[in-house]
């Protein structure tokens, strides 16, 4: 905000007479100040609104009329302020437009229409195509999103499991779809009529609890998802750290153990061995147990085994955790992913690695918390991309 104002002023002295496009640029950042407030902070009255935002009253009240008159804020009724007289509170208005969040699965897409504060209205699942070719899923989702489209649509926010990179809109790799270098943002916008996005899920998912779930109070944590796979989203100074070629948090594949078993990516003892779905069906084969079900089950009824079987696991993703909160010194760390449900059994022998021998200070000052959201937060994260997008400065006239 600050180096705006410095570069609007610079611009000042240069020519004295701002341009068209500078004024243009600042009414668009100061439209968004004023939307964001509302969103952040909740209702507040104009001069609450002025007091906050630095902005004086009488272009504040110009600002606010043009935002009252397209919809994106609305008056919400009076509040008492001081002197007697009742305010207006003016709030963000989050039906002014809808965004679609999409997960492309094993076998299935999953899709959501959701409102610019994260409620999901309406969602469709649709089977796969038999082709997993670009073309044949591009052609699902736009089916999809076409039963999906009410009213205003900002854009479309995909996510698949994988590598890729969000910044040009490419799938990388893609194991479930075998997709590698598959271009998605572009031609599918471009289908769509609507801007379109592509992230990795496991980054959706973090996205959606950074801003509405139990990521919300921190600048810096890693969300982790324990399943089928082990995957973590890593949030730096409030943003999603992508690194250099979109493939940070794949935390599932450090090294546990170089001599250890096969992993499915090649390589041998990744932290995904020791820890996924995959190693306790395999142990719950061992103990004659029919599935991770049952093997639970026989957990929670006394089984000493089975127990240890939970705590083992729980253990060694203990360590990987520990690493990351080593490297990245996190405030906190969120677990997530379908096998949260067994998370009674996993979860103390997993802190107690973390905290045990990750340095004291961090170790101490830490937060183990559950994620908020569920499987939703995936596609409330995919549709999330396209409201922070319409959402960040400077906010253009529809
Ligand atoms: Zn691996």
């Amino acid at each position: 905000m600050v180096d705006f104002f410095a570069f609007f002023a610079l611009r000042r002295k240069r020519d004295m007479r701002p341009e068209k496009g500078d004024l243009q640029l600042l009414r668009g950042h100061n439209r968004g100040l004023i939307v964001r407030l509302l969103r952040t902070r909740g209702p507040m009255s104009r001069t609450q609104l002025s007091r906050m935002s630095g902005l004086a009253p009488s272009g504040l009240t110009r600002l606010v009329r043009d935002l009252l008159d397209e919809g994106l804020i609305e008056e919400l009724g009076k509040c008492r302020s001081h002197g007697g007289r009742r305010a207006v509170l003016l709030g963000f208005n989050p039906s002014y437009a809808y965004t679609i969040g999409i997960k492309v699965e094993r076998q299935r897409i999953r899709a959501a229409q959701v409102n610019l504060e994260g409620t999901i209205l309406e969602r469709r699942d649709t089977a796969l195509p038999d082709s997993l070719s670009p073309e044949a899923v591009f052609d699902r989702i736009v089916e999809t999103v076409a039963s999906l489209r009410r009213g205003r649509v900002l854009g479309v926010g995909v996510g698949i499991s994988g590598l890729v990179d969000s910044s040009r809109g490419v799938d990388l790799y893609s194991p479930i779809l075998a997709w590698r270098h598959v271009e998605v943002a572009r031609p599918l916008g471009r289908r769509l009529g609507l801007r379109t996005w592509v992230e990795n899920d496991v980054n959706t998912l973090t996205l959606a609890e950074r801003l509405y779930g139990a990521g919300r109070p921190f600048k810096h944590f890693v969300c982790l998802t324990v399943g089928e796979g082990i995957g973590a989203g890593v949030v730096l100074q409030g943003e999603l750290y992508h690194g250099a070629f979109g493939g940070a948090g794949e935390l599932g594949h450090m090294t546990m153990d170089p001599q250890g078993p096969l992993c499915r990516c090649g390589a041998r003892g990744c932290l995904e061995v020791y820890t996924s779905d995959g190693y306790l069906e395999s142990q719950a084969r061992k103990l004659r147990f029919a599935d991770i079900a049952h093997l639970a089950a026989a957990a929670r009824d006394g089984s000493d085994d089975a127990r240890r079987t939970f705590a083992e696991m729980g253990r060694s993703l203990g360590q990987g955790a520990k690493n990351a909160v080593n490297l990245l010194n996190p405030e906190a760390i969120v677990l997530g992913g379908e096998r949260m449900e067994d998370a009674d059994l996993f979860m103390a022998s997993f802190e107690h690695e973390v905290r045990q021998n990750a340095f004291p200070e961090e170790a101490r000052e830490l937060k183990i918390l559950h994620a908020e959201l569920g499987p939703d937060g995936f596609l409330v994260g995919a549709a999330a991309l396209a409201t922070e997008n319409f959402l960040r400065l400077p906010l253009e006239s529809p």
